[in-house]
């Protein structure tokens, strides 16, 4: 699909997605289901560099973090897509391979290495994030958690979290540069086993391994697949705060 380029205005927020693999289809169908008041939003496929400069904000999707990174490695896209993910000013939301795709550099543990595939270098985004990956099972072992998240519009109605193989946080930093704000934890019953602690990751902190969902200024995360669940709140809360600011 060939996209004209359209300069964006204060009216019209263009919103890329990440579609080099994985569940990116709909999160463009449902940013396209977003009014927030004053603003269009345009939400389009990022494939190219091209498509990446027309985007005020981007969102990489769940799918598979090893596919994505070597996908983007191949096409060259990586070093832009590296540097739209570290710039502060620039709101990116990544959900479950997405997320693992925001730790630090050297903050991705777990999964399986696949001969031949490079193994995912985190691209940064949430200062020192450490992720450890498929802790929460394999895909016969997705689950969803009926979730009471307070930041998010019509907090009492609960958010039906989807976990597909999902990854858990392992630990983040005691004291980042910019506030980490923890806006959803699972119940201590789901919180997952810790990882092996005798790895270059060292040991999980037990305090974060159950935070499914958190926000450092323009970046939000989660472990979840919020696309998948009919409930377009947590789109909506992330393009309201930050990719509006407001
Ligand atoms: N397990 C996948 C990975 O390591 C993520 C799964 C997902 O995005 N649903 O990349």
């Amino acid at each position: 699909m060939t996209i004209a380029p359209v300069p964006s205005t204060p009216e019209t927020v263009t919103i890329g997605v990440l579609a080099l693999q994985g569940a990116f289809i709909e999160h463009i169908h449902y940013l396209q289901r977003l009014r927030p008041v004053g603003h269009a939003i345009r939400a389009i496929p990022v494939r190219s560099e091209e498509e990446l400069k027309q985007c005020d904000a981007l969102v990489l999707p769940g799918g598979e973090s090893t596919v994505i990174h070597s996908v983007a490695l191949r096409s060259g896209l990586l070093s832009s897509l590296v540097e739209f993910v570290q710039d502060p000013s620039k709101p990116v939301y990544g959900t479950c391979a997405g997320m693992i795709l925001m730790a630090a550099e050297d903050g991705i543990g777990g999964g399986k290495i696949i001969k031949g595939r490079p193994p995912a270098v985190g691209w940064g985004g949430i200062d020192g994030l450490k992720v450890w990956r498929n802790l929460y099972g394999n895909q016969l072992e997705s689950f969803e958690a009926h979730m009471v998240i307070p930041s998010l519009p019509n907090p009492s109605k609960p958010f039906n979290a989807i976990f597909i193989r999902a990854p858990a946080i392992h630990s983040l930093p005691q004291h980042p540069k910019t506030p980490i704000e923890v806006l959803a934890t699972l119940p201590q019953e789901c919180v997952p086993t810790p990882p092996p602690a005798d790895t270059p990751m060292g040991p999980a902190n037990p305090d974060d391994l159950g935070k499914i969902m958190v926000r450092q200024g323009r970046k939000l995360v989660t472990s979840f697949h919020p696309e998948l669940s009919g409930d377009v709140r947590i789109h909506e809360y992330w393009v309201d705060k930050c990719v509006l600011g407001r």
